[in-house]
């Protein structure tokens, strides 16, 4: 069975509110959750706690949040081993520029 266009898109502006809620949500609760700030499991990116959420080992921020829940309602991605597979080449373009901005910060 394949989602229409149009389904997809439903489901991802659905989504989109939910994981918005659930950053705001956790700013209310603990407003210091924008300002602290972790690694990504899945982006690679240090992201603010607000929004993240924690699945077993792995902590995805709230814009990989997004892509996982879709992933997931999409029957794209079985698990979230999957979804940090799948965006192993992101992780390492994130590494690759801090990499870069590290040697032009020792350059000047
Ligand atoms: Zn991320």
């Amino acid at each position: 069975m394949t989602n229409s266009g149009d389904e997809v898109l439903k489901i991802v502006q659905d989504m989109q509110e939910v994981v918005e809620q659930m950053r705001l949500d956790d700013i209310e609760e603990n407003p210091n959750s924008q300002d602290e700030m972790f690694t990504c499991s899945a982006c690679g990116k240090t992201a603010p706690y607000a929004g993240s959420i924690q699945y077993g080992e792995y902590r995805l921020c709230n814009s990989c949040v997004l892509y996982a829940e879709v992933g997931f309602k999409l029957k794209k991605l079985e698990n979230i081993a999957d979804m940090i597979k799948a965006m192993e080449d992101k992780r390492l373009e994130e590494l690759c520029d801090y990499i870069k901005a590290d040697e032009q910060a020792q350059k000047n």
